[in-house]
């Protein structure tokens, strides 16, 4: 099923988004995890990609068997860092023969330990190459990555928010959002796309903090704003971490909250492969009845 059919039929869509083990890891190890949360009726699962295609194999299978074995909707993730726009054609076809509909078309950044695999000549640079080329395959609904507060190499807000319209004019179906902490960013992210004609359905990325190194790292990675709010937490809680875990589930549910209350197209939790939080946060959600 095409993931835009779902923004079609539902308010919000509701996405867990996992990563596959590493490679000492065994794959068997996020099946655990999905397992522990299937019960949570996500409308669709993504699965991350290793910049670079490290973890390919393992991004499709997994993908793959959660539609197969699980019948819930998955969506692949696909960097095109580093990749050659031949090597993309057989990674489609391989994602396609798997029966997967959806891709989230991404530049992905070059792996800190393969600087060398960045942007060769005659590969794509940006994301919107991607859209274009999975636009010459047929059989793919597609998305793309869209940041609220921008993305954190570009200079000026509003050029990302261009670019960003390129790519859903190359023939983006939904957007999910960078993660976030204040919602008055998105509102005004929202308004702001309504304002140049974008139209397509967004799903907003919520990442849990669930201890305060986590904070900072989320921060120096996205590019995140830290609201007063959450700053606050950081100050009492900040040497309690069974605390602080127990503060930031509940910010996390009370953001997801008032963004359902606000029209929320879609919520996309990025689980980190954590099923016990995940399930404290949906199962709040449902309690409160904000989600079926
Ligand atoms: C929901 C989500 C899921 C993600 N999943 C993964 C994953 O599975 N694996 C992974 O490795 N990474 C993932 N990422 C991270 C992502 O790959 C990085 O943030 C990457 O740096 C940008 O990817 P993009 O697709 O947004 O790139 P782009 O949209 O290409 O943008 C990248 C940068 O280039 C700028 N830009 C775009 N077009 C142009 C242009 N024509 N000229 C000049 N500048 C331009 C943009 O403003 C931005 O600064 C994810 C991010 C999000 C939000």
């Amino acid at each position: 099923m095409f993931i835009k059919s779902l923004y079609q039929k539902k308010k919000p869509v509701l996405s867990f988004e996992i990563f596959p083990p590493k490679p000492e890891y065994p794959l068997e190890t996020v099946f655990q995890t999905i397992e522990d949360i299937r019960d949570l009726n996500p409308d669709f699962i993504s699965v991350t990609y290793g910049a670079g295609g490290s973890n390919r194999n393992r991004t499709i299978e997994i993908a793959s068997r959660i539609k197969k074995n699980y019948g819930i909707e998955t969506l692949a993730h696909l960097t095109c860092v580093g990749h050659s726009p031949a090597e993309l054609d057989q990674i489609v076809n391989q994602i396609k023969s798997e029966g997967i509909e959806n891709i989230l078309a991404l530049r992905g950044d070059p792996p800190r330990d393969q600087p060398e695999i960045s942007f060769r000549p005659g590969n794509y640079c940006y994301a919107v190459e991607l859209i274009r080329h999975l636009r010459r395959h047929s059989g793919f609904c597609v998305g793309a990555a869209a940041y609220a507060e921008g993305h954190v190499d570009c200079k000026r807000w509003q050029d990302d928010w261009d670019f960003l319209r390129a790519k859903v004019e190359a023939g983006v179906d939904f957007l999910v959002t960078q993660l976030y902490f204040d919602n008055r960013v998105f509102y005004n992210f929202k308004e702001n796309l309504l304002r140049m004609g974008v139209t397509v359905p967004v799903s907003s990325g919520i990442m849990p903090v669930l201890n305060p190194n986590q904070i900072k790292r989320m921060i120096y990675l996205s590019g995140a704003s830290l609201p007063a709010k959450l700053l606050h937490l950081l100050d009492k809680y900040g040497d309690q971490p069974g605390e602080f875990e127990k503060a930031g589930i509940d910010y996390a549910i009370n953001q997801i909250n008032d963004l359902i209350e606000n029209g929320a197209e879609g919520i996309h939790l990025y689980t980190m492969n954590r099923a016990e939080q995940t399930r404290i946060i949906i199962k709040n959600l449902k309690t409160m009845g904000k989600i079926g």
